[in-house]
């Protein structure tokens, strides 16, 4: 018996042997594209990750729409991973999806701003409190360029992160902690990153240890989820937000915080809902429905830097070192436009909080009834289950908790049965569209896959 999980590594080894047979006698035409795909992509798939999965080969889509999507053998899937939050707002949904379409046949990307870019910029104003904005064609990019104008404006190299964090693959972020001190992060080739150079970890919620790694002011800027995602949920220590600011501030280190994730909290993000000033505020991922986009708003300090540093010389190319000749083009700020206008809505989140909360009450039943020390974490649309009694305190903890096998075998477990799950943790995500059926599906495959491992 693992005294951490409850459950037992036999009953898990059996379930997966079970789940995986199923999964292949069910699966022929994902099976066959997975075995020609191999022949000309690295894993047969067009990203590495997209391999990734709890199943012993991918599952090729066929079409998606809202919170359903189907796969090439028509299989049918409720699907909570929504592309890892790319969806949040449903598959296909209409509303953007039309302007998309308009959009398109008018000219996608001309190196020229259009209207929509300046509505946009009035509406992120008001929306999450900060006066100027940038697009990026992704989260990464983004994060990327919060920090290089860290840098320019403080003077200081390194970038400060805490254990167990993702913010894309931006190279200086790419560590992780052993024994207190921090090392390269397992299995991310470093990339000729001198970390000691450019970055401090720290666990998150460590007030103490934040104020001695800040005080020596050699810190160009903190980069945060309000909350971490990415290491399964951990949730924020009462105070540590408040602490995190007046330290930043006293110490000249400049607050980025990442949202990509936390969106799910409200229409203003986890920063509107709990009054949190960032210096910098970085949103990607869903806000353009589907096509990859991502922006950073700054405060009037950093603004003042970037204006100066990006100057312009009409007549000399600047590179600058801020990129994407695709980024904040004709089509997607349509696409960010009618997702801000139509789609991110307090309504829409009324309606995914609610779906949230019956998922949420629908595990939390499940782990009582079979007395299981789990627990459940929800924040705003998002929702997730974890291996310990308590939720972790930070990402050492949490990674602790973990066991990769037992959340392999629920995610395939629940596949196999209509229930699409995001990899790597077991975390759902509600959109516009999710139902109650949705929910009661998760709910009660979810009941059938610990009565089978209990
Ligand atoms: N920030 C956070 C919090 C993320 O979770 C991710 C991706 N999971 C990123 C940034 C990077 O997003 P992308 O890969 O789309 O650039």
């Amino acid at each position: 018996m693992n005294t951490l999980t409850g459950i037992e590594q036999d009953r898990i080894t059996e379930l997966l042997k079970n789940e995986e047979n199923m999964f292949s006698r069910k699966n022929p035409r994902s099976r066959d594209l997975h075995l020609k795909g191999k022949q000309s992509l690295v894993h047969g798939v067009p990203m590495h990750w997209m391999s990734n999965w709890a199943s012993p080969f991918p599952l090729y889509l066929k079409k998606a729409k809202g919170a359903w999507l189907m796969d090439v053998d028509d299989h049918e899937y409720a699907d909570f991973c929504l592309g890892d939050s790319g969806a949040m707002f449903g598959h296909g949904n209409e509303d953007v999806s039309k302007v998309i379409s308009d959009q398109v046949y008018k000219g996608s990307t001309v190196m020229l701003p259009t209207e929509d870019a300046v509505w946009i910029g009035e509406n992120l104003q008001k929306r999450f409190g900060l006066p100027y904005w940038q697009f990026t064609t992704s989260a990464t990019d983004a994060n990327r360029f919060a920090i290089r104008i860290s840098r320019i404006m403080t003077g200081r190299d390194k970038v400060l992160v805490f254990n167990g964090k993702y913010h894309g693959s931006v190279d200086e972020t790419q560590v992780s902690m052993a024994s207190g001190k921090m090392i390269s992060q397992p299995g991310v080739h470093p990339n000729a990153t001198d970390f000691n150079r450019t970055t401090k970890v720290i666990e998150f919620n460590d007030i103490e240890a934040l104020d001695e790694a800040l005080s020596s002011q050699d810190v160009a800027c903190v980069l945060t989820e309000p909350i971490m995602t990415n290491v399964g949920m951990v949730p924020v220590k009462q105070g540590f937000h408040e602490a995190l600011r007046e330290i930043t501030r006293r110490t000249g280190t400049l607050l980025i915080i990442d949202e990509t994730h936390t969106i799910s909290t409200s229409p203003q993000g986890y920063t509107g809902a709990y009054g949190l000033e960032p210096d910098i505020l970085v949103l990607g991922k869903a806000i353009a429905g589907g096509i990859p986009a991502a922006f950073y708003g700054m405060s009037t300090e950093v603004a003042e830097v970037m204006h100066k540093y990006t100057e312009l010389d009409n007549y000399k190319i600047n590179h600058c070192g801020f990129g994407g000749t695709l980024a904040g083009n004709a089509l997607t700020l349509r696409a960010i436009r009618a997702t801000l206008e139509k789609v991110m809505t307090d309504n829409n989140y009324a309606h995914m909080k609610t779906m949230a909360e019956r998922f949420e009450k629908g595990v939390t039943d499940i782990i009582r009834e079979f007395h299981l020390p789990w627990h459940v974490t929800r924040i705003g649309a998002r929702v997730e289950y974890m291996f310990s009694k308590e939720a972790p305190l930070n990402g050492g903890e949490a990674l602790e908790a973990n066991d990769p096998r037992l959340q392999a075998a629920i995610h395939l477990f629940l596949l196999n049965r209509g229930v699409l799950m995001t990899p790597f943790h077991n975390m759902a995500l509600m959109c516009p569209q999710t139902r109650e059926e949705n929910v009661d599906k998760h709910t009660e495959a979810f009941r059938e896959c610990v009565k089978q491992l209990v």
